[in-house]
């Protein structure tokens, strides 16, 4: 088996193996092929990862920042030195191509370990005076934090979530999704080999159930997830019932409007970006295209014309442009709802098939015609589906680009920039883009509001959601 790590989890510092735990097959998606078996962790074994966490993260907490810090960011370097192996891994791991993989998962692990490893000598408290007195304030970490990760973007996710926590102090338990549980291991075996202290970065495997094991400990004071809604709120209960902090980073159906003044290739390109990277599997992706009346025709026939254009592939070809789907269920959700969107009535402009082949591919897939009220209009899809919808005037588009439980991105296409913020100042969104989609560089907070999610990742944000402040009265 190509991909088989040493052992299925990592705890306190070490690969370690406990055969007892229901064994889990790692799928290539491209091929079927089985390509790793990992275990599920026993009970026994998710206490031991959030024992051994528990003890580290004392000493951690009492480390001075800077040094804190400096491993981080030695954990960056090596991932950037590691680069192709770890891109090639994520590629085994999700499906999605090495051309994204080589540029978009590890980078941004290593941007995160760096940002926060820059910013953790940087947290400080305030001082208020009160008269003859003073009350001063610290910013402590939580605690021992546990990430449960989605299957998108594993090494991203993991990085994301470690990063900050154990910049400010904290220690994590990670929990990566059962479809691809190889990446997370990945940044364990290198943030200790850049020093990280035995037990600051636990990996367990398992299913729904080991995470919610995990989320409802007592000696859990954080929990962050990416995942979807369902999830999410089940999650956020369990956190709930022993008031724990939380960052909810959950799913979407954003808006992506394209007034008739925009760069018409331009649009088409951040469309074609904010529905079919990564087989369309992202969170923040624009499924909803509202494109003006006037340009509407002129747009689908590019945009037809350019998605045809797309190479699918074997991901380990650098010359693909899409791979398949990151599992069989994946593949079977997205074929029912393309058939649910034909059902409908949305008008099919180019794919809607599954390729012939052992691999889980579907073609990058376009409707029009879309009306607001059907189901490709208002469930997440996730995988390579885009639902075009036609609009007349700015005020109704911003109406029906906020009638949805979601609320995690939203992006606008114009030349008018006083348009532009206008809009964007009235979309129920945490995440906007203008005149681009889908970049989310570490320095900007990233999350979702409504039902998309609760808190911020990356940027100074971040210092909010893994800290608590004490207040000091003197
Ligand atoms: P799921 O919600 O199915 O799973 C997310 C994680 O939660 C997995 O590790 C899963 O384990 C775990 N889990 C499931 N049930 C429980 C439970 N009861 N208690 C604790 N943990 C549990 O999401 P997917 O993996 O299918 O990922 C796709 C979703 O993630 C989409 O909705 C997408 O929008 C969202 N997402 C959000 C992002 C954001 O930043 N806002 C970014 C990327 C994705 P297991 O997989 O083993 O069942």
């Amino acid at each position: 088996m190509r991909a088989q790590p040493k052992a299925s989890h990592f705890i306190d510092g070490a690969y370690v193996e406990d055969t007892g735990g229901a064994v889990m097959d790692v799928v290539y998606a491209a091929t079927g092929e089985v390509i790793a078996r990992v275990h599920e962790a026993t009970p026994a074994l998710i206490d031991r990862a959030l024992a051994s966490a528990a003890r580290a993260q004392r000493d951690w907490a009492r480390l001075m920042p800077v040094e804190r810090g400096r491993i981080l960011q030695r954990a960056a370097a090596i991932i950037r030195a590691r680069n192709r192996e770890l891109s090639e891994l994520e590629t085994l791991d999700t499906g999605k191509p090495l051309q994204e993989t080589l540029v978009a998962d590890a980078t941004s692990g290593a941007d995160a370990l760096e940002y926060f490893g820059g910013m953790a000598a940087t947290v400080t408290g305030e001082t208020i005076p009160l008269g003859r007195d003073l009350v001063y304030t610290i910013r402590e970490p939580l605690g021992v934090c546990v990430g449960i990760g989605a299957w998108n973007y594993p090494t991203q996710i993991a990085c994301w979530k470690a990063a900050p926590a154990l910049a400010f102090g904290n220690a994590m338990v990670f929990k990566p999704s059962e479809v691809t549980p190889l990446c997370a291991l990945k940044v364990a075996e290198i943030l200790h080999e850049a020093g990280l202290p035995a037990g600051l970065f636990n990996v367990v495997q398992g299913r729904g159930a080991v995470g919610g094991a995990l989320v409802s400990d007592a000696r859990v004071a954080k929990v962050s997830l990416t995942g979807s809604v369902p999830t999410g709120r089940k999650v956020y209960a369990a956190a709930a019932d022993g008031v724990r902090h939380v960052t909810m980073e959950l799913g979407g159906k954003s808006p992506l409007i394209i007034f008739e003044d925009a760069d018409l290739e331009d649009a088409i390109g951040g469309a074609m970006l904010g529905n079919f990277y990564s087989a369309g599997q992202v969170c923040s992706n624009g499924t909803r295209v509202f494109v003006q009346r006037g340009i509407k025709e002129r747009f689908l026939k590019r945009l037809k014309a350019r998605t045809e254009a797309i190479t699918l592939g074997e991901p380990m070809d650098e010359a693909t442009q899409m791979g398949p789907l990151v599992s069989a269920a994946q593949m079977e959700k997205v074929l029912s709802l393309i058939d649910t969107g034909k059902a409908e009535g949305a008008r099919l402009v180019t794919g809607g098939l599954r390729l012939n082949g052992p691999g889980f591919y579907i073609q990058p897939t376009v409707f029009a015609d879309v009306t607001d009220t059907m189901t490709i209009a208002r469930e997440e899809i996730f995988g390579p589906v885009m639902a075009v919808l036609e609009f007349d005037s700015e005020d109704e588009v911003i109406a029906r680009a906020n009638d949805t439980e979601f609320g995690l991105s939203a992006g606008v296409f114009t030349r008018d920039l006083t348009r532009a913020h206008r809009v964007i100042g009235q979309l129920q969104a945490g995440t906007c883009w203008i005149n681009a989609y889908n970049l989310s560089p570490v320095e900007a907070p990233f999350g979702g509001s409504k039902m998309s999610g609760v808190g911020r990742e990356n940027s100074r944000a971040a210092v909010e959601h893994y800290t608590q402040i004490k207040s000091v009265y003197l």
